[in-house]
């Protein structure tokens, strides 16, 4: 369990062991706390045969399938774009009749918001009138984009970002040392998207940025400004904020006016990358020439 989410946790088991657990849940934040890690630990002690306000026992016939990823009482409900209707159907369906394996029945929907409305109101029904022993849980970065009807057929969960002090913890944990309190700022201090961001073997990582500005900085003739800002465009404003960051540190440790100067060309960068229609790669462009040696 997360420890920042540890208080909500108890919290949840304890009612539903006092079985005065609501059966449809909605946990909203921002991004990358860790609301899908603590939907999925709750779950888990939904569907154990032998749960403890300590969570699921883990040596059950429930915990072994769910370790092993083939739980028949628990969906997961996904899609690359819009949820839609049929898929809530789907569903839904799986969640009629006795639980296979007479628990509860559990279904989580990891992106509420991406339902669409026919989605939102094939599920009103099971909301308002859920089949017996099931659970319903919603997640989603973006609460205004669910339907009022929906919302208020739920019980409702606002989780909080982590302190910076749980946040470097979890960090260093998961073995990102090297982790600044201003890269953390970065991500919207926001643990999770920290780690997903380090450990990424996406197109564009972290680690990829601070190879090329490594390079720009040694005065690399591979990696121009030009080159580098139009292979980095696409995701120009998270590097602006990357580049604030490190322009940040370097003053904090030298106290130069040069590095003052790339800072506040930075913070400019960044704000103007917030309006729609601007040429990203001149931007990005002017920004990174500021590092070059
Ligand atoms: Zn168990």
């Amino acid at each position: 369990m997360l420890p920042w989410f540890s208080s909500i946790y108890t919290s949840l088991t304890t009612r539903y062991l006092a079985k005065s657990l609501h059966h449809g849940l909605l946990f909203s934040g921002v991004k990358g706390i860790g609301k899908f890690q603590l939907a999925l630990e709750l779950s888990h002690t939904l569907l154990c045969k032998q749960s403890s306000v300590q969570g699921p026992c883990g040596q059950c016939q429930s915990c072994n399938l769910r370790q092993a990823g083939n739980h028949p009482d628990f969906h997961i409900l996904e899609s690359e774009k819009q949820l839609g209707v049929d898929k809530i159907r789907e569903g839904i369906a799986k969640l009629i009749g006795t639980a296979q394996m007479g628990g509860n029945k559990v279904l989580l929907i990891p992106k509420a918001d991406s339902m669409t409305e026919a989605a939102s109101n094939a599920l009103l029904k099971t909301l308002e009138e859920p089949t017996l022993n099931t659970y319903l849980i919603l997640i989603t970065n973006s609460v205004n984009k669910l339907m009022p009807t929906i919302l208020s057929r739920c019980e409702k969960h606002t989780l909080g970002l982590p302190t910076e002090q749980e946040s470097m913890q979890y960090l260093v944990q998961k073995g990102f040392n090297d982790v600044s309190p201003a890269l953390l700022g970065a991500y919207g201090n926001a643990p999770l998207s920290v780690e997903d961001a380090l450990s990424g073997e996406d197109d564009f990582s972290y680690r990829l940025f601070s190879d090329g500005m490594r390079a720009l900085l040694a005065g690399d003739a591979d990696k121009q400004p030009q080159m580098l800002a139009n292979k980095w465009k696409d995701n120009a404003g998270q590097v602006a904020l990357w580049c604030q960051q490190h322009a940040h540190e370097r003053f904090m440790q030298r106290q130069q006016p040069d590095d003052y100067v790339r800072y506040k060309a930075c913070v400019d960068a960044v704000k103007t990358l917030q309006h729609p229609g601007v040429n990203k790669s001149m931007v990005l462009f002017g920004l990174l020439k500021q590092f070059q040696r």
